[in-house]
């Protein structure tokens, strides 16, 4: 299922060194709308991270969360 999107924001992130680039930060409504998912991306040359949580206890449990505010039900 694709979940709401609320806002986005990017930081400005000065790197180590040459290293320099931006965190993204993705907001979108939880399943049971209740919570809230994080999706962030460092887009740091050299640095690719993306991480991805929810502060929802129920949700996280009952989904997996994926880039792009995909959220797939884990089977049980
Ligand atoms: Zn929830």
């Amino acid at each position: 299922m694709k979940l709401k999107f609320i806002k986005t924001s990017s930081v400005e992130h000065v790197g180590i060194g040459a290293r320099r680039g931006e965190i993204v930060t993705k907001i979108y409504e939880c399943p049971c709308g209740k919570g809230i998912v994080t999706y962030e991306k460092d887009d740091i040359i050299g640095l690719k991270n993306s991480d991805v949580w929810c502060d929802c206890e129920e949700c996280s449990e009952k989904y997996e969360f994926q880039r792009d505010g995909i959220a797939k039900k884990t089977t049980e």
